[in-house]
């Protein structure tokens, strides 16, 4: 079954992913997964959360 990893932040569709793969390979951090699609952090957001003091949202 293929998902789409989306980046939670800016919503760019990072990828597609095998949903199998995320058991069997340690790929970039999965955060949630809804339906077919897995929201994690983009290199560049992943980035810029590492520049910036942290925010946290609630
Ligand atoms: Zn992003």
């Amino acid at each position: 079954m293929k998902i789409f990893k989306v980046c939670q932040a800016c919503d760019r569709i990072i990828g597609e992913i095998e949903l199998d793969d995320l058991t069997s390979q340690s790929v970039d951090p999965i955060m949630d997964i809804v339906g077919n699609v897995a929201y994690a952090l983009c290199s560049v957001c992943a980035h810029e959360m590492e520049m910036k003091p942290r925010n946290v949202y609630h």
